[in-house]
């Protein structure tokens, strides 16, 4: 149920739900299915079978739809399960598509699965270049898929420009967000006129690293509709004890991403005070600092940085202990990546050559951990590093 009048921080925090039985907070239904009225009616609220809707995931998705502040939520398996739901929805054989070049890699990877299989015709352009952008987008363009920032190149979209320019030359026209490196605290994609927003729950939503989930936004009655086809039609739908653990780990959203944006801010400095390339929204430094905040309010927590050397760059991810070296990010502790090697690798090398990818970008995704043992064990790893570096020459 939607609650204009708090504020997002309390939005967040505040759970509607009726249980008849006055809980504090909303119960999981696990059950599969829900007891008729009679033969020819469904159960007094409308539930049967759980694929179909689950008290669980209702309550999530009303939630969820307060803190977007939009009509229609739905919540499925993943973050990769919103985008196969949307292309599957939406997408006929031949039909035309724009994408970003430094899109997340597991959308590249479905993308390109829809391409070889449904004969959808994928076109990758640098979507920060609004004027490119502007000569690419056409009558025949049904879908255009943005991401801003991208990651990890951090590179920033103006999604407002492209998204009216979109519609304008074709009203039918879906232009759709992959939000997740923002969250709804940060940006509100469908306030920019995108018509689906979706995030990867499984990052800063739920934030602790124990369950794959996915949002849906809209605000359209028929998107939202068929949407729903393709979900129900499938069983994508978010399971009732996931769905609850995301409703209890969403309430924390607001005061862990103020300490990793705090945190992510001060690793910022702290790295291009050593000279390295840093790309981060957060800092002045960043080329498009002023779009970035134009559509979103704050910077994030994940940055990335450039050693100048590959070598350098793994040795430094080898010599890291505080930061844990896996994909993903959004959780509560901070971890550390080459891209290039990990949530990349689905990528062709030759196109992200092709792309000016940088082999030597570390990317950083900051937790709640003390600032001050953050910073200590990255500069432990690059002394290492450059000492075992230098005894290889
Ligand atoms: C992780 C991620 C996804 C995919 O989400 P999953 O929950 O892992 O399926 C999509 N987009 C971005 C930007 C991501 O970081």
């Amino acid at each position: 149920m939607s609650n204009p009048k708090y504020n997002i921080n309390t939005r967040i925090v505040k759970v509607f739900h009726e249980d008849g039985n006055q809980a504090s907070i909303p119960p999981i239904y696990q059950s599969t299915t829900f007891k008729a009225d009679s033969i020819d009616s469904l159960s007094t609220n409308n539930y049967d079978y759980t694929r179909s809707g689950n008290p669980t995931r209702t309550t999530l998705q009303s939630h969820l739809a307060s803190i977007i502040n939009c009509k229609h939520t739905w919540v499925v398996n993943s973050g990769m399960a919103c985008l196969d739901v949307i292309l599957s929805a939406f997408l006929k054989p031949n039909d035309e598509l724009i994408a970003g070049e430094d899109l997340y890699g597991g959308s590249d990877r479905l993308l390109h699965f829809f391409e070889r299989k449904s004969n959808i015709k994928i076109n990758h352009y640098d979507t920060t270049n609004l004027e490119l952008m502007k000569s690419k987008i056409t009558k025949d363009t049904k879908l255009i898929l943005l991401e801003s920032p991208t990651n990890p190149l951090i590179n920033v979209v103006n999604v407002k420009e492209i998204t009216s320019y979109a519609h304008k030359i074709n009203p039918n026209c879906i232009v759709v967000f992959d939000n997740t490196m923002m969250t709804p605290l940060l940006m509100n994609p469908l306030e920019l006129g995108v018509d689906i927003h979706y995030e990867s729950a499984t990052k800063y939503l739920n934030g602790h690293h124990d369950i794959m989930a996915g949002v849906l936004a809209c605000n359209n009655d028929e998107i939202a509709k068929k949407l729903f086809f393709v979900i129900n039609s499938t069983g994508s739908g978010l399971a009732p004890f996931d769905s609850w653990l995301l409703i209890r780990g969403l309430k924390t959203l607001s005061i862990r991403l103020e300490r990793e944006q705090e945190n992510c801010m001060k690793l910022a400095n702290y790295l291009e005070k050593l000279n390295f390339k840093v790309r981060y929204t957060g800092l002045k430094s960043h080329p498009q600092y002023n779009l970035h905040f134009s559509q979103c309010k704050g910077p994030g927590a994940v940055l990335s940085f450039e050693t100048g050397n590959i070598k350098l760059s793994e040795l430094i991810i080898k010599n890291c202990k505080l930061f844990s070296t896996t994909v993903s990010f959004g959780s509560v502790s901070s971890l550390i990546s080459l891209p290039l090697k990990m949530s990349h690798a689905s990528i062709d090398p030759k196109v992200l050559k092709e792309r000016n990818f940088p082999q030597d970008l570390i990317r950083l995704c900051v937790g709640i951990e003390d600032i001050n043992d953050l910073i200590n064990d990255l500069d432990n790893a690059i002394r290492l590093a450059k000492r075992e570096l230098n005894a290889k020459l």
